[in-house]
């Protein structure tokens, strides 16, 4: 009986534990919009031993060559999603995969969209996490993947040279709540009494 007691007892820390933590950190689905706020992909983050893996699902980009990164804010206000910030760069690194004084941890390989204008790639971002970090993508609000009109040349500052930014993704643990499907919603419904 007293080992019943104690496995019961050891179940029920072990299940209030999981449900402490409650958030779902990975794998962990964003939805990617265009500047015209309609939602035309989808990311998928997954935390393994060796980093980030990202899926990239998006359709609707023109054919060629994209510049594709995570920035350091999780907000995408279209239609120009400069509201997602700079790079994600907590290394205080420069800009570019082939700079030797490289690269953000946000920075990514380019990605080609084929002539139907869609893009299906897994990446792999080496020194990222989703837990709790300094390099977590979820760290304080979150971060977002922005994706560009251009390829990025791997070098130039601030951002390789790679164009407008086409669409973006919010990378925060609330991201299924999503504020930009809705825009006429009023901003905050405030309570007057
Ligand atoms: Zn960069």
């Amino acid at each position: 009986m007293k080992i019943y007691v104690s496995l019961m007892s050891v179940l029920l820390i072990t299940l209030s534990l999981i449900g402490c933590s409650g958030e779902k950190r990975s794998p962990l689905e964003t939805s990617i919009y265009n500047a015209d706020n309609d939602k035309i992909g989808t990311a998928t983050f997954t935390e393994q031993p060796e980093g980030v893996q990202i899926k990239l699902k998006v359709e609707g980009l023109e054919q060629g060559m994209h510049g594709v990164a995570i920035h350091e804010f999780p907000k995408c206000e279209a239609p120009e999603f400069k509201s997602a910030g700079n790079h994600f760069n907590p290394l205080s690194k420069e800009h570019g995969l082939m700079n030797p004084q490289g690269a953000h941890a946000g920075d990514l390989p380019n990605v080609e969209a084929d002539p139907s204008g869609m893009i299906d790639v897994k990446l792999m971002l080496p020194e990222a996490k989703l837990k709790e970090d300094q390099m977590s993508l979820l760290r304080k609000e979150g971060t977002s993947i922005v994706i560009q009109s251009g390829p990025d040349d791997g070098m130039s500052q601030p951002a390789g040279n790679s164009g407008e930014r086409v669409a973006c993704g919010k990378i925060t643990l609330d991201a299924d709540q999503d504020e930009t499907s809705d825009p006429t919603e009023p901003d905050k419904k405030q309570k007057k009494n």
